[in-house]
């Protein structure tokens, strides 16, 4: 079974084909500059066949871009299928499902209305996510296509846990709550850990911890997501490349007054302006902190130790949420790149039965056990694969398992 996987911006498109029985990739690529002047990426990965990389394609719509998309796939020189037919069917991420969707749901007429009544809670994702599905649909009449939701895993979270405490009306009237993100993320190596571990997911209190550009620590109690640090929107939690996380209210009012900002501006030097890159003033990339702070760079080293300790009280919280902890995972650009911050958030933990193998922990990218083997809560890099998650969630619902 193949499964073309679709990840729509509203100026680029990543796709995937991929096998979600065997896990075999197809091929990959990225449409970007859509509706600008577009430029096409394929990088087939079978034998003997050709990539393309950032070749001009006049992209004026996303559906010119999946049109490249198809025809690169089938293509009769450089092509991974035969036709179109061997695509079985369309897997779409989708940001923002809302309190609608708790699971992965097959696109039909309703959900697509369901859909964009979530738009209002990601104005910036959710709409270009709506474009591509259109845009599929059209290209690929009879092809069934499924939605895959970035919140849908968090969903399972308990009323404790979502609720701001803000007056209900807003929750109830407005649908502000915690939300949550990353959740295919945290969904598939929190699956990946109950197989490496060897016991059912149902038996574990795990902690997921997606580090990367954009990061969430989520507590998975039974298979099932019961926290997580992103809310209402992906800039609530730790501090992140360029978004603030979390931080007092009181402090836009203060800022906003003084420097004569509208909520705009304000909310921009959060998302944009923030993090570790507003702490250091030198990069939104953990790579770049490193060489800044052993080249003598201070503020480098605080905007690092500041994520590493935020992501550490979670840990810290979350086992207190699930009364326990048997694993914690690092994943994403950080989590499976950094030895060192991985080091640093896992140490003085001991007390609560964290010991950390530095010889294992010494690797990237790979699936692994990372703490010592006397350590009671297992420490476990996982890799992150979305595209295969979204791949396995779209076979399933298909086929009707
Ligand atoms: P992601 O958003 O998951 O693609 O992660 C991207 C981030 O991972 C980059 O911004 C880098 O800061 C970080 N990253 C990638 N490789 C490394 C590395 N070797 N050491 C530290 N951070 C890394």
């Amino acid at each position: 079974m193949n499964i073309l996987v679709i990840n729509a911006g509203s100026s680029s498109l990543k796709y995937q084909l991929l096998n979600p029985q065997t896990g075999s990739l197809l091929a990959k690529g990225l449409c970007e500059r859509i509706g600008i002047d577009g430029k096409f990426t394929y990088k087939p990965q079978v034998e003997g066949k050709a990539a393309l990389e950032a070749v001009d394609v006049a992209m004026p719509t996303h559906s010119e871009a999946i049109q490249a998309v198809l025809d690169a796939l089938v293509d009769g020189k450089n092509g991974v299928i035969g036709s179109m037919k061997e695509i079985d069917a369309v897997g779409h991420r989708v940001v923002h499902g809302g309190e609608k969707f708790a699971k992965s749901v097959l696109i039909t007429d309703e959900v697509m209305a369901a859909i964009e009544e979530c738009n209002p809670l990601a104005p910036l994702h959710n709409p270009a996510n709506i474009i591509g599905i259109k845009a599929c649909q059209a290209l690929m009449p009879g092809t069934p296509m499924v939605a895959v939701f970035d919140t849908a895993f968090h969903q399972t979270m308990p009323p404790q846990a979502y609720m701001y405490a803000l007056p209900y009306e807003y929750y109830a009237q407005d649908k502000v709550r915690r939300y949550g993100f990353h959740g295919t993320s945290h969904k598939y190596v929190a699956s990946r850990a109950a197989a490496m571990l060897g016991r059912p997911i149902e038996e574990l209190k795990l902690i997921s911890c997606h580090l990367g550009n954009g990061s969430s620590v989520t507590a998975v109690d039974g298979g099932r997501s019961v926290d997580t640090s992103m809310g209402f929107t992906p800039l609530a939690g730790v501090p992140m490349g360029t978004r603030s996380g979390d931080l007092d209210a009181g402090i836009l009012q203060y800022l906003m007054n003084k420097h004569g900002l509208n909520i705009d501006e304000m909310l921009g030097v959060l998302n944009k302006k923030s993090g570790v890159q507003g702490v250091s003033g030198v990069s939104s990339d953990f790579r770049d902190l490193e060489t800044a702070f052993k080249g003598g760079n201070e503020r480098a080293g605080l905007a690092v130790d500041m994520f590493n300790y935020g992501v550490k009280k979670l840990i810290g919280a979350y086992a207190a949420a699930m009364g326990g902890v048997d694993a914690v995972i690092f994943t994403a650009g950080v989590g499976e790149n950094s030895a060192s911050q991985r080091l640093a958030i896992a140490s003085g933990l001991e007390f609560m039965g964290i010991k950390m193998d530095e010889t294992a922990n010494n690797v990237r990218g790979k699936e692994t056990v990372i703490s010592a083997a006397d350590s009671k809560v297992k420490v476990l890099l996982i890799p992150t694969n979305e595209e295969l998650m979204i791949a396995m969630d779209t076979a399933s619902i298909v086929s009707g398992k």
